[in-house]
């Protein structure tokens, strides 16, 4: 078996990214460790679907220098996916304390101890850091990050994405630990805790509540279906280069009023509301997010050109897929509304 440390793996991506690399072992034996700390992103029952002796679970934190150096010494880890993260822009504006911790210290932590226990006759081992593109700050019209863009990030959490970025790259320039960086646009799909745009506006809708779109509703993302970004991070573990960085992006420009127009005619078709209006009817704009960067827009030629790897989602069959799976899972999401989440705003900076 090739024990794996997956850090996050009950969160969106990371329970994602486990159960993708159990369908697509083709005879590798990926066996994952899960260690996640189960904050309010984390859930359990992501992996319900998934034989429970497929993987093990540690529940615990990244910054736990003890239990993670355990784990080192216990499992011989091969890979290490560095999913673990807190992640929403708007509770970075909040409260950035923990961003800091967790995305910066944890990574930290995370690092140094892979330095103990990585040796030259461990050739195969690999730091995957999985990262965002946020990380280069904003694009005006024009343009596309590239790999050597340099870095600008404009959110506390896109501050402390950077910052673990540079720790990672200089664990593998300093001490030669073999990171490999993946800067990904912004993923949708299967089980993403709903404060993020597209589950928001499709739970919203689904309780006939107003779809709030910041600002003028023009700021553009390059969404990117969840299950092509996990394909993208194990073929980078397979066969990228280390120390490199690579850039993910599904080259899906696409205008944050448009998304939330797709939604709201995509649900008037497939599931029309009650009252017999449109989910658009829903639609309001309110006060922009502070410091909201403008554009993002990713150029994702090297991972296309040097390691074959290409999106298979387009939007329009991404979304309806995404659409079905939360009017389908309607268990899931409520028990979240019934936990600490109420859909509320969050991040305007007040
Ligand atoms: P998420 O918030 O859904 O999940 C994060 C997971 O990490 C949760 O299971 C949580 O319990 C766990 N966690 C948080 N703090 C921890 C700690 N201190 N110790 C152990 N576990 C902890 O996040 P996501 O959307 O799945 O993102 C995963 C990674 O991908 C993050 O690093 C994020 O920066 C990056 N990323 C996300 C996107 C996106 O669009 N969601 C895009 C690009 C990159």
């Amino acid at each position: 078996m090739k024990n794996v440390l997956i850090t996050g793996g009950f969160g969106f991506i990371g329970s994602n990214f486990v159960k993708n690399l159990l369908e697509n072992d083709n005879g590798i034996g990926y066996f994952p460790i899960i260690l996640d700390s189960l904050t309010y992103a984390g859930n359990k029952t992501n992996l319900d679907k998934l034989n429970k002796e497929k993987y093990i679970f540690f529940k615990g934190d990244i910054c736990d220098e003890v239990l993670v150096k355990d784990l080192f010494e216990k499992y011989a880890f091969e890979g290490v996916f560095h999913f673990a993260a807190e992640s929403h822009v708007d509770r970075s504006i909040d409260g950035p304390s923990s961003f800091i911790n967790t995305n910066i210290i944890g990574t930290f932590n995370l690092l140094n101890i892979c330095r103990q226990y990585y040796t030259e006759s461990n050739s195969n081992f690999k730091f995957i850091h999985v990262s965002t593109d946020e990380v280069y700050g904003e694009l005006d019209h024009d343009g596309y990050f590239t790999e050597d863009t340099p870095y600008n990030p404009s959110s506390p959490y896109s501050a402390s994405k950077a910052s673990s970025d540079h720790l990672a790259r200089a664990w593998n320039r300093t001490y030669g630990l073999p990171v490999i960086i993946t800067n990904c646009s912004n993923n949708y799909g299967a089980f993403q805790f709903p404060e993020k745009l597209i589950p928001l506006m499709i739970i919203n809708c689904l309780d006939w509540k107003l779809l709030p779109v910041y600002g003028d509703g023009q700021n553009v993302r390059d969404w990117l279906f969840v299950d092509d970004h996990c394909k993208a991070i194990k073929t980078v573990y397979e066969n990228g280069k280390v120390g490199d960085t690579y850039n993910i992006g599904g080259n899906n420009e696409i205008k944050n009023i448009e998304i939330v127009n797709t939604i709201c005619k995509v649900l008037d078709d497939i599931k029309p509301s009650r009252n017999g209006k449109s989910y658009s009817e829903l639609i309001t704009f309110v006060k922009d997010r502070p410091g909201h960067d403008f554009r993002y827009a990713i150029d994702a030629k090297k991972i296309q050109s040097e390691l074959g790897w290409f999106p298979n989602e387009s939007f329009e069959t991404g979304i309806e897929r995404t659409i079905n799976w939360y009017i389908k899972n309607e268990v899931w999401w409520r028990s979240i509304q019934d936990g600490n989440y109420k859909q509320e705003r969050l991040g305007s900076g007040v």
